[in-house]
């Protein structure tokens, strides 16, 4: 892949990179079709990156749908699959990692440790492989996009970052491959996350600036999901994440929580009025 890539840049190719961890939905489609607008050749990894799973996590259990996944990306006519293995990653001996400070402990990081570090190294060694002159990251993992953001322009790295809006079903459930872990009832009280994200757009929208106020709005609205355990709910400035009080320019509110077993996350921006 790298060989192929060096020579795609050689040539003045310009190449669109679509990271994922496969189990392919409608959501990861739309970052391919974006890539596939903006670029000469669109590069897409499936990678279940072990260094971003923590002991507790899923790793062993999730979904890896290979043979459907491959099939998507053939007929949304996909240049390259990338799909190397564990040990080709990180073989034996492995010592780097990227830590993005700051943006790393908060939010997911503080219940999934190391879990940001783990991305960031990986996202690191796929843009080396890759070589991409545009990557393409969702907006569903908001605090992902902060992290690689910083790293980007920390690092100097050669890459256009590109954030493409949370593709949900028409329930309101952003996609998601954890999704498959839900049963009928999990799907209904996971409604909660998107109506309690919409109340929050509701009063942004109509000119509610107070962030407290917003939220304990929210919090009453998951409330009447009784099976939804809130990890986190919040409005930070959407540039680096900070805390607020009052949403005076670009913000979201994000939101963790348990429906079940499953742990969910989602988003929405506020503060564009
Ligand atoms: P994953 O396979 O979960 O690591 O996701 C790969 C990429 O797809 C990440 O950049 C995600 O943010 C993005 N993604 C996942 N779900 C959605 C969604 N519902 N809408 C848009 N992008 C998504």
């Amino acid at each position: 892949m790298q060989k192929t890539a060096a020579d795609l840049k050689r040539r003045g190719r310009k190449v669109g990179f679509v990271p994922t961890m496969g189990a392919l939905h409608t959501g990861h489609m739309s970052l391919v079709e974006q890539s596939k607008k903006q670029n000469d050749i669109t590069v897409v990894s499936i990678f279940v990156n072990p260094t971003q799973f923590g002991q507790n996590d899923d790793l062993a259990k999730y979904p890896r749908p290979f043979a459907k996944d491959k099939v998507l990306l053939e007929k949304a006519d996909v240049d390259y699959l990338f799909y190397p293995t564990a040990e080709q990653i990180y073989p034996d001996g492995f010592k780097t990692y990227v830590s993005v400070r700051g943006l790393s402990e908060i939010l997911e990081g503080k219940t999934r440790p190391g879990h940001f570090d783990g991305v960031a190294t990986v996202v690191l060694k796929l843009f080396e492989i890759t070589k991409p002159t545009n990557v393409y990251f969702g907006q569903k993992d908001f605090q992902q996009c902060a992290v690689v953001k910083k790293m980007i322009s920390d690092l100097n790295l050669p890459v256009n970052f590109n954030m493409c809006p949370i593709v949900r079903e028409n329930s309101g459930l952003a996609m998601s491959s954890r999704n498959v872990y839900l049963d009928e009832q999990d799907r209904e009280q996971a409604l909660g996350l998107s109506t309690a994200l919409m109340k929050a757009k509701a009063l942004d929208d109509s000119g509610e600036k107070n962030v407290n106020k917003i939220l304990s709005a929210v919090k009453h609205v998951i409330d009447g999901y009784p099976r939804v355990k809130v990890d986190y709910i919040t409005i930070r400035k959407a540039s680096d994440l900070s805390e607020i009080k009052k949403i005076d320019g670009p913000a979201v509110v994000l939101i963790a929580a348990y429906v079940g077993k499953t742990r969910l996350i989602d988003n929405l921006l506020l503060g564009y009025n």
